[in-house]
């Protein structure tokens, strides 16, 4: 009987989404259906893999037997006078089951999912796959479903891995790469509670870039969105500690949420930010202060108590901010609830 000794199913191969059936180890193990039982039996006791035999009638395609079944058979009491020296037809008639024929190129997700949409009793039957024209292989159901769950855990792995980007990607500011409004939101939420908690300060600077219209008059639209990046970056380095944040408000306008920073600090890191922006030097010609791009800060900050509105603390910043533009802009002006 012409075979090739198969593959063995550990060398299971590296599976996509898109896996097809031809990518599993596939067994040739056809046989006439005048051959003799015995062949059969002995390709089934070489290798222990092969899940069952396929029957041809010429070049047709015949049928199938599962080794189970040949095994059953063979050992009933005359089994192999019966079936050992007879045509495999023999054979067949008393274990004659439908079977299921798919293509090569099915998917194994989709051949996974036909293969159980059998009757249950030949879930466990393996499964034809149609090579060429006149040519099968057998595949054991239980290599499919195995590959079947790898596919499952790797496709919820990835959907995992990309929910986790999408949410990452959700609160991130595309321009300058820091927090959006949704992240200080989420964030300020949080810090809030937690000093309402703890009895904590918390702090809230917020800051807009001065004349920056005539900015982007002067400069273009594209130097201004670059003038942006900078100016998260100054933010960014003033902000060393781990719990504060940076995000971008709107606009031209930042916010950072400084957790446990009673006023004097939030003050010491406003003038680090405003250092490191005028160290950058970055020029502003049609701007009536020195002719370099420069921010105004409202400073706000508080101990929030129980019930306390964390706008309170937003409507404070905005207040100071709109003073240190009054004033003359380029500064920051503070408000303070000492209770
Ligand atoms: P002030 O000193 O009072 O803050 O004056 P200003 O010109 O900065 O304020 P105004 O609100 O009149 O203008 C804000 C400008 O910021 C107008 C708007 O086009 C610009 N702007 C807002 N978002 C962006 C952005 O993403 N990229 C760029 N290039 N410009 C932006
Ligand atoms: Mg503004
Ligand atoms: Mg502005």
């Amino acid at each position: 009987m012409p075979f090739a000794l198969p593959a063995h199913p550990e060398d299971v191969p590296a599976l996509s989404l898109d896996s097809q059936l031809r990518e599993l180890t596939l067994y040739e193990a056809t046989f006439d259906l005048e051959a003799e039982g015995k062949w059969v039996l002995r390709l089934l006791n070489d290798d222990p893999h092969i899940p069952g035999v396929i029957l041809v009638k010429g070049r047709r395609l015949a049928g199938m037997i599962s080794r189970r079944r040949i095994y059953e058979k063979m050992s009933l009491p005359y089994g192999p006078d019966l079936f050992l020296t007879r045509p495999l037809s023999q054979l067949y008639k008393y274990t004659q089951t439908p079977h299921l024929v798919l293509p090569q190129k099915m998917r194994i997700t989709e051949g996974a999912q036909r293969a159980l949409q059998r009757p249950t009793e030949l879930l466990a039957d393996p499964i034809i796959v149609a090579l060429d024209k006149n040519h099968y292989q057998i595949l054991d159901i239980h290599q499919l479903l195995v590959a079947h769950a790898r596919i499952f855990e790797l496709t919820s792995a990835l959907l995992e891995e990309t929910n986790q980007q999408l949410k990452r990607l959700a609160v991130i500011d595309p321009l300058t790469k820091i927090g959006n409004r949704r992240f200080f939101e989420q964030y300020f939420a949080r810090d809030w509670q937690y000093a309402v908690r703890e009895e904590k300060w918390i702090s809230l600077a917020i800051c807009d870039v001065d004349f920056f219209k005539q900015y982007n008059d002067f400069y273009g639209h594209p130097q201004g969105d670059q003038c942006l990046c900078q100016i998260a970056q100054c933010l960014r380095s003033g902000c060393r500690r781990s719990t504060d944040i940076v995000a971008r408000y709107g606009g031209e306008e930042f916010v950072l949420v400084l957790l446990g920073a009673k006023p004097e600090a939030a003050v010491k890191i406003v003038k680090k930010v405003q250092a490191e922006l005028a160290e950058r030097n970055l020029p502003h010609q049609a701007s009536p202060l020195n002719q370099t791009v420069t921010l105004s800060f409202g400073v706000a900050s508080l101990k929030p108590s129980p019930g306390q509105d964390q706008q309170t603390l937003i409507d404070m910043a905005d207040q100071a901010l709109y003073q240190a533009k009054r004033e003359g802009r380029n500064r920051y002006c503070q408000k303070t609830d000492i209770r």
